[in-house]
């Protein structure tokens, strides 16, 4: 009943409502199904996979030692591709099953197109499957200023980077593409990832995963869930409510047409950060 071969028409992959458990599979088969879950479960098991006690027992001393330690400051591009490759396997055990290694097709640390026309700093490509960081983005002022208000560092934000796009990622590859489950992925109300990949479906995931990062590490978290959920609700002319505004740490909702003083100083930020990702649904 979870033959594959439904694949070839998705509009029949899961007939009677029936998903692959994405639970059992971990636990059964040690690997993940790409394609093959009901989309508000794979919100849930990020959200709950990584509030068990062990979170650190698949990493290896050294890597829990990168944990544990300040991010020491690097001198050069080979140095921070470095870090980063050791970031995407810390988070993979760490958050998303160890899985995403064996599904990213690659990171590109170059991209002229995104760098230079969008000014991303970060993002995650579904068709090509790969992840982009841009490194280099510490020549723009406009960085500078964002992380002097979010009080982190080059390296660290290069990493919170990363550890947004592998939630994109992880979101992406493990949901069920039957037309019904892209439905409901679009769909703020339903709960989906929404038409940029910032709805709760993301957003609910990447709040709980931050807070457990935080509590390992000693630098400051920041995955730009405010910037990005903000960016949705614009997109989507949606209003959060107050306990989902509250859990992704968004303390003054954006109110259309009506800029209050309060409103003021977030939206300055929002328009100064780069983005962290395109707004197309192509590349997010
Ligand atoms: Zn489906
Ligand atoms: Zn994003």
């Amino acid at each position: 009943m979870f033959s594959k071969s439904f694949s070839t028409n998705q509009e029949t992959i899961h007939p009677n409502n029936i998903y692959r458990q994405i639970e059992r599979d971990y636990k059964f088969q040690g690997a993940l199904t790409r394609h093959s879950y009901y989309p508000l479960d794979v919100g849930n098991i990020l959200y709950s996979h990584c509030t068990r006690n062990n979170i650190l027992s698949s990493l290896t001393k050294d890597e829990v030692a990168i944990v544990k330690n300040p991010i020491a400051t690097k001198t050069n591009a080979a140095q921070r591709k470095n870090m980063v490759m050791n970031w995407f396997d810390i988070f993979d055990k760490m958050f998303f099953f160890g899985n995403l290694r064996k599904e990213i097709n690659g990171i590109d640390f170059e991209d002229d197109e995104l760098v230079e026309e969008l000014n991303v700093v970060g993002a995650y490509d579904p068709t090509e499957n790969h992840i982009f960081i841009n490194i280099h983005e510490e020549k723009t002022l406009e960085l500078k200023k964002y992380l002097t208000l979010v009080h982190q560092s080059y390296e660290e934000y290069f990493i919170c980077v990363l550890f947004h796009e592998m939630t994109h990622a992880f979101i992406s590859t493990y949901c069920c593409v039957c037309r019904p489950c892209r439905k409901i992925r679009q769909s703020i109300t339903l709960g989906g990832d929404g038409r940029q990949g910032h709805g709760p479906l993301w957003a609910d995931a990447m709040a709980r995963m931050q807070v457990i990062l935080q509590n390992l590490v000693k630098w400051n978290v920041n995955s730009c869930i405010d910037d990005s959920v903000r960016e949705e609700m614009e997109f989507n002319k949606w209003e959060p409510s107050p306990s989902q505004l509250s859990r992704w740490g968004i303390t003054r909702p954006r109110i259309p047409g009506k800029l209050t003083a309060a409103d003021l100083p977030s939206r300055v930020t929002v328009h100064r950060t780069p983005r962290r990702c395109t707004p197309r649904r192509r590349m997010r």
